[in-house]
């Protein structure tokens, strides 16, 4: 069959099941408002939690590192790549999570597999919770260890699993029982659902179990603990993960990934990390606007944004208080199930004039369709109050009609 034709089939296919994408031009900077087919649309969908993306401070580094440094860095970090913002980056970084080192990655989704495939082979077991990012599953099927997925934050499952994971195996040679290496990963705040993981709790039970943990703090980093360093840290339980990874292109507004933690894990990483070895490095105005952010985050004008942001939060639970109790945070999933029904409810907000998109398999489980809203610092409160309004009318004509929360979390 000719490439084209079978496409062709294959694009039909994803059509008539409702989850053929597209993408659209977008003609204004990332903000609460977007330009989008001579449309102005209050964007609801922005991961750009404290309105870092256009933000002037961001900006400015950025110009002055280009006036500096130019546009490209001209290699991979090991090859001459390596500029001083790219190591600047690194030092706030650290001195932000309060661990030795980080080092800093092209993207969150270049953190996960380079990580997780340097430190993991097929004589040991990664366990994933069962709605960790896609990023994070690529990269335990890189690795080739034995995966192993517990049911979403249930902690009953997990000790299951590390009592499996953890039991001696006979080597293959015949000699001294082998004791696998088993790293559990998780999110601090899920991505999809916006619920938290019980991290006291999984960082006990890795200890109990040997285990390492990997945290991945993508939608946590500057906007939760005392300076913006994310769930763990508001925890307490930071410095008892072994692998703090986190993304720069969500509340700091940039792009890129990070891991933190210790010196000896970084100087691996550098190593053995196959994404960051065999990458050109960033812009150096990508690494010091980065730079600017995770500064900027922890000032008090930084800490103001996310108090914003928390006030949308709350005014928004006030409309549609979470069931369970669960503590919320600015991703709110309203699930609709059917993949057509969360397109269609898509379209009657954009109408209205908000931009939510649906968010359909394979990003989400299949019959788990939903419209993903993220609140933003930048929004207004009556934009908050008149999103949840519309919806409020337009629910009932898209069953089922509830804004879920996920299932309760085990204590
Ligand atoms: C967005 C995201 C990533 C990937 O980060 P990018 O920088 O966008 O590649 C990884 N993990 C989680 C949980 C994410 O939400």
């Amino acid at each position: 069959m000719r490439l084209n034709s079978l496409l062709e089939t294959r694009l039909a296919d994803l059509h008539a099941a409702g989850l053929l994408r597209e993408l659209r031009r977008v003609d204004s900077p990332a903000g609460p408002h977007l330009q989008l087919g001579g449309q102005r649309l209050h964007n609801f969908a922005s991961n750009d939690y404290l309105g870092l993306a256009n933000h002037p401070v961001l900006r400015e580094a950025a110009i002055q590192a280009i006036e500096r440094f130019g546009i490209g860095s001209g290699g991979s970090r090991l090859m001459g790549g390596a500029l001083a913002p790219h190591h600047e980056l690194e030092i706030a970084l650290a001195d932000f999570k309060g661990t030795e080192a980080a080092l800093s990655f092209a993207s969150g989704y270049a953190t996960a597999v380079g990580t997780i495939s340097a430190l993991l082979g097929k004589d040991d077991v990664i366990i994933l919770d069962k709605l960790v990012h896609a990023s994070l599953v690529d990269a335990a099927r890189l690795c080739g260890a034995k995966i192993r997925v517990y049911k979403h934050n249930d902690l009953a499952d997990l000790e299951r699993i590390l009592q499996w994971a953890t039991r001696p195996r006979p080597a293959s040679s015949g000699g001294r029982p082998l004791r696998p290496n088993v790293l559990v990963v998780t999110e601090s705040v899920f991505s999809m659902d916006g619920d938290g993981a019980p991290l006291r709790e999984v960082v006990a039970l890795k200890e109990r179990y040997g285990a390492w943990l990997m945290l991945d703090e993508a939608h946590a980093t500057g906007l939760y603990g005392e300076r913006g360093q994310g769930l763990a840290n508001a925890q307490g339980v930071a410095d008892r993960i072994e692998i703090q990874m986190g993304t720069l292109g969500k509340a700091l507004g940039v792009s890129g990934g990070y891991i933190a933690g210790s010196r000896k894990l970084v100087d691996y990483l550098v190593n053995r990390a196959r994404s960051f070895i065999f990458s050109t490095a960033p812009p150096p105005a990508i690494a010091a606007a980065a730079t600017a952010a995770v500064r900027y985050v922890q000032t008090p004008v930084g800490r103001e944004l996310c108090h914003w942001l928390w006030t949308h939060v709350r005014a928004f639970v006030s409309h549609f208080p979470p069931p369970d109790g669960r503590p919320p945070s600015a991703i709110f999933p309203v699930i609709v199930g059917d993949e057509a029904a969360a397109v269609a409810l898509f379209a009657a907000l954009r109408e209205r004039g908000f931009f939510v998109p649906a968010i359909r398999y394979p990003t989400v489980a299949r019959g788990a369709a939903r419209l993903r809203i993220t609140l933003t610092a930048t929004h207004a409160a009556e934009d908050v109050n008149a999103l949840a309004d519309a919806l409020r009318r337009l629910l009932p004509r898209f069953s089922p009609t509830k804004i879920d929360h996920a299932p309760p979390r085990p204590t």
